[in-house]
């Protein structure tokens, strides 16, 4: 999977940063090829060994995950900010042979059960050539857990390869991009994306630890040339640039500005635009699928609009389909159908969950989604939001959240904005608008919120009703969870 680890020509090429601690090529090789020779101790059970590796955003991470990808091994992605009962859950459900854990990483005692294996990414072992074959699991990765409890998605080494190579030409990216890093090691995005796709390619990543926005504008001027963030990252890029021109500096330029994992709202990637003179590309993918689709680096001067997430990468195939599964015959700009997709870049299986497995593929193979979307007709896909939560059913209309959203978001009063149904007799169901204002002392009005929205989209897509909240639930990924709404204390808005 990494071809550049046995390459002696690459050896002194910077990898792998993460604050003081560094590696080239050849030292990411020999620190590999200890972890490689830790885990040949283990037993084999039959179905090949299986590793937890305890997920904290560190130099021990990235060796540990790649030591074991080298010698075979598949990885489970812990994290460490888990709850008992969630972390319980995945080391039952995963059954690792053991836990590989930085040294000074303190572990909790949910996680006692599989032997811990120290990880030293200081001593050089000489790494094998790796033999795994290309359905042979390469990771179990938990979704996120945004609209029920984590399920564990079993992905094969062909779709990490596909997913990766195909990001490659959609981004033309190389191995002399420097990708700031400041995203979690447990999910696709900083792992699969952050930590394998630099080394994939024989680039170097440079890990902040945690995000901030000034780390980030520091490294883009200091010559990274990438950075991949979540929507809640923009949108304190957004908030910070009028106070940081480093930062607008830094992010002029840098070649690559990457989101993804939830919907970027359009008013920070407008704010951004207008303040760096740069689009943020985005990209759409899912923890079973890796990358679907992406915003092309080279779209030019006919950059898709904010919104959309590109078209489907190479090798993907993608279709939306109608309530009844039939295909939508051509892009229309207007039809709403669920994604569905197909090839090298799926995943094989939810482990232990054959139902759930079975539930998610159509009879010919394609992945349902759950997330809705518009094709616009040069091909590019606008996503709604999830079938599941951001799918309102109001007085014979289909009415997607996320625009609503995103015209609450321009309201100057409001910081952020989250749109649900609520049964209602008469509607089927009624708009409701959770808001976190921007100054709690001077909230605004339900009845001039409900304008706004009529003004700006139309008047059957006014919130009929407004809560007022501190903050909304998201998790670890920035990501609104719905379904933990009803259970905040809200205040409601007349
Ligand atoms: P769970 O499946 O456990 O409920 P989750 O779906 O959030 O959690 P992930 O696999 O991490 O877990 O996230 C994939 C989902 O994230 C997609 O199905 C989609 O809804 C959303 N998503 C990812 N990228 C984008 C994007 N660019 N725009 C809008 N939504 C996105
Ligand atoms: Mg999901």
């Amino acid at each position: 999977m990494f071809p550049l680890l046995h390459d002696p020509a690459v050896a002194g090429r910077p990898a792998l940063a993460f604050g003081d601690g560094s590696l080239t090529y050849g030292e990411l090789a020999g620190a590999a090829g200890t972890v490689a020779a830790l885990l040949r101790g283990l037993p084999d059970r039959g179905a090949g060994r299986r590793v937890a590796v305890w997920a904290t955003p560190e130099l021990e991470t990235a060796v540990a995950v790649v030591g074991a990808l080298a010698a075979g091994v598949c990885v489970v992605p812990l994290n460490p900010r888990s709850g008992e009962r969630e972390l319980e859950h995945i080391l039952a459900d995963s059954a690792p042979d053991a836990v590989l854990a930085a040294p000074r990483a303190r572990l909790p005692e949910a996680s006692a059960g599989p032997e811990r294996l120290d990880v030293d990414p200081w001593t050089r072992t000489a790494l094998a050539p790796d033999t795994a074959g290309p359905l042979d699991p390469a990771l179990v990765v938990y979704t996120s857990g945004t609209t029920g409890p984590p399920k564990g998605a079993v992905i094969p080494r062909r779709a990490v390869a596909a997913t990766l190579d195909a990001l490659a030409d959609a981004w033309a990216w190389t191995g002399d991009d420097l990708l700031v890093h400041a995203l979690p090691l447990f999910h696709v995005h900083g792992l699969v994306l952050g930590v394998l796709g630099p080394l994939r390619r024989g680039g170097a990543l440079r890990h902040l630890g945690r995000f901030d926005t000034a780390g980030v504008g520091r490294e883009l001027n200091a010559g990274a040339t990438m950075f991949f963030g979540v929507p809640t990252m923009y949108h304190r890029i957004a908030e910070a640039l009028p106070r940081e021109p480093e930062l607008a500096k830094g992010l002029a330029a840098a070649r690559l500005l990457v989101s993804g994992s939830a919907a970027l709202p359009v008013h920070d990637h407008e704010r951004i635009l207008a303040a760096t003179g740069r689009r943020v590309i985005e990209r759409y993918g899912m923890t079973e699928t890796l990358m679907n689709t992406s915003v092309r680096a080279d779209a030019g001067d006919r950059p898709a609009a904010a919104g959309t997430v590109g078209v489907p990468l190479p090798g993907v195939e993608l279709r939306l389909v109608d309530d009844d599964g039939d295909p939508l015959p051509v892009p229309d700009g207007e039809s709403v159908g669920e994604i569905q997709v197909r090839g090298p870049n799926l995943f094989t299986e939810y482990l232990n969950r054959p139902d759930a497995t079975a539930a998610a593929f159509t009879s010919d193979g394609w992945f349902r989604t759950g997330d809705m979307a518009v094709r616009e007709i040069d091909g590019s896909v606008r996503i709604v939001g999830r079938r599941a939560t951001d799918l309102i059913k109001s007085g014979g209309y289909k009415i997607g959240a996320g625009e609503i959203e995103n015209a609450l978001l321009e309201h100057p009063a409001v910081a952020e904005a989250a749109v649900t149904g609520a049964p209602d007799e008469d509607l089927g169901e009624r708009i409701v608008a959770w808001v976190v204002p921007a100054d709690p002392q001077a909230p605004p009005t339900a009845g001039e919120l409900a304008g706004h929205v009529a003004d700006r989209l139309a008047p059957h897509k006014r919130p009929r009703e407004v809560r007022l909240l501190d903050a909304l639930p998201r998790n670890d990924m920035g990501k609104v969870m719905k379904r933990a709404l009803d259970s905040c204390s809200a205040t409601p808005l007349t």
